[in-house]
């Protein structure tokens, strides 16, 4: 009988359990599909498709050296696809990885999985993740999670025979949001191991010590983030090549570097858990008692001047159209777009997020609109934290480069000043030829008093019996123990 082996977020060879299971016996058809709605979402983007086409090539070319065998790759509605090759080439079995991702995705799986029922073909499906499916245990999701995280790889030999249909590569018939890209990273899993192996042999030495600013994070972050989200690598593999390396000879700070680089792969599937356990994160509040707080002011030309880094805080416009260029900033500067436009502009995050989703070439729903929520107050569970815009612009970008080379309308103005070019006086301003409010925008809010007015209204609803008792409700729900100590 036929098998289907269908790649999703999974671009990989190594460690992939769907796909060693699939090649142990009888003739496979490996798949892959663009989802022609999929890209359509207000979340998708070019930043994605780029990413998503390298990574199938990659792919493609590994399958034809190591298993003489061609990705069968298909464009349009993936339900009919299926229904189509599962037809063609009599199908009895169906090999995939589970996904956690969006709305769209898991309506689509719940459609594909009522139409195997009915075709009676058995859908086999693996857990790449240490998500707890089942009975979620607070207590003890540490422990799982290390017991799956420690498992050997799996890897797959096999004389299996593969089938062959077709190759769609028209990608410029897919319709996605197209974004005027400047760099993006390379997709496929070549560029996933030279990214992990540079990280680990040197650029990890002092990624506890950069990570924070976006000119030294560039560099000193590991940058695997889409190669996860669209799996050309897994993370047992990044684990266990990462502990090989701790157990080696290495600097006190490396070291320490490499146990805060390893507690973030724990974190990954930590948030992809409160997404699979709360789908509703991704277009609702977590906690209810915030409902209403920003939805009814939302102001377009706060929204347009955040997204076109056009607000008058030098460093926020700089990270943003670095952001819209690369489709990757750091977890502090991200944290800090989202803090200023949840509280200085006061915008609803769930429009707010759509746009970064489009942005981030690794936007992965379970830690998007956990993070997204958490900068924006709306779990009532984690401390109000509200960035302050001049203090992270003198802190991550001293000298201010960061800011000359994203705004370069301010290329002229002095170190000292950059950071607060409203600051420049009407005589300084003529002597460098610049005018503030025409060649680059006066701040769109004050950062003090919008700050004061965010935290007042945030802290009237955080103190209420309402949203207390909610957030001892989603505490016992969500929080890990062992990860919050
Ligand atoms: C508002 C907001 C939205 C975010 N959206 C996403 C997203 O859509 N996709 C995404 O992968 N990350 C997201 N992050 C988390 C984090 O910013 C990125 O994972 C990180 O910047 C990616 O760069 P890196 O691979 O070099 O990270 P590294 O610092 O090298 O970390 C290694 C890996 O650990 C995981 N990780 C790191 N930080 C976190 C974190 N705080 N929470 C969960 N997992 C983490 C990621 O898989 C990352 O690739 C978001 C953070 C914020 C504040």
């Amino acid at each position: 009988m036929n098998k289907i082996i269908w790649f999703r977020y999974d671009l990989r060879l190594i460690d992939n359990d769907a796909f060693s299971h699939a090649v142990k016996q009888g003739n496979t058809l490996p798949i892959f599909i663009f989802d022609k709605d999929y890209f359509k979402l207000d979340t998708s983007s070019s930043f994605h498709l780029e990413f998503i086409k390298k990574s199938i090539e990659d792919l493609e070319k590994k399958l034809q050296i190591e298993y003489g065998s061609h990705l069968n790759i298909y464009y349009g509605n993936t339900l009919e696809i299926l229904k189509r090759i599962v037809d063609r080439f009599k199908i009895s079995e169906i090999y995939s990885n589970k996904i956690f991702k969006n709305r769209y995705l898991t309506d689509l799986d719940l459609k594909i999985e009522e139409f195997f029922l009915t075709k009676k073909i058995k859908w086999n499906v693996f857990n790449q993740f240490g998500v707890q499916l089942n009975h979620r245990d607070r207590y003890k999701w540490s422990n799982n999670w290390n017991q799956f995280i420690n498992t050997d790889l799996s890897l797959a030999k096999s004389n299996c025979k593969f089938i062959f249909d077709q190759k769609f590569n028209n990608f410029d018939n897919i319709k996605t949001n197209q974004i005027n890209i400047n760099s993006i990273q390379d997709g496929g899993r070549s560029n996933a191991i030279k990214l992990l192996d540079s990280f680990l042999n040197s650029r990890s030495n002092n990624y506890q010590k950069e990570m924070s600013s976006p000119i030294s994070g560039e560099n000193s972050c590991s940058r695997l983030s889409p190669h996860i989200t669209y799996g050309n690598i897994s993370l047992k593999e990044i684990y266990y090549k990462t502990k090989k390396k701790m157990s080696s000879e290495l600097s006190y700070t490396n070291k320490r570097s490499l146990i805060a680089f390893k507690s973030r792969l724990a974190w990954h599937c930590h948030f992809i858990q409160k997404l699979y356990d709360e789908p509703e994160i991704e277009y609702q509040n977590l906690n209810k008692a915030y409902d209403g707080l920003r939805e009814n002011n939302f102001n377009e030309k706060y929204f347009l001047a955040w997204k076109k880094g056009n607000t008058g805080y030098p460093f926020i416009d700089a990270c943003m159209r670095y952001l819209s260029k690369t489709g990757w900033i750091n977890f502090r500067m991200r944290a800090m777009l989202v803090s200023f436009a949840s509280y200085q502009l006061w915008l609803d995050w769930k429009k707010t997020s759509k746009h970064l989703a489009k942005l981030f070439t690794d936007y992965e729903p379970g830690i998007h609109y956990s993070q997204f929520q958490m900068q924006s107050g709306t779990t009532g569970i984690n401390s109000i934290r509200i960035y302050n815009p001049i203090k992270q612009s003198h802190d991550q970008d001293v000298e201010g480069k960061f800011i000359k080379k994203w705004v370069p309308e301010l290329k002229n103005v002095p170190d000292t000043l950059v950071h607060e070019p409203w600051k420049l006086t009407y005589m300084e301003q003529k002597s460098l030829n610049i005018d503030i409010g025409k060649d680059y925008p006066l701040p769109i809010v004050d950062n003090k008093s919008s700050t004061k007015l965010a935290k007042d209204k945030i802290w009237n609803i955080k103190k209420s019996e309402n949203a207390k008792i909610l957030s001892k409700e989603i505490l016992e729900k969500h929080a890990s123990l062992s990860l919050r100590r």
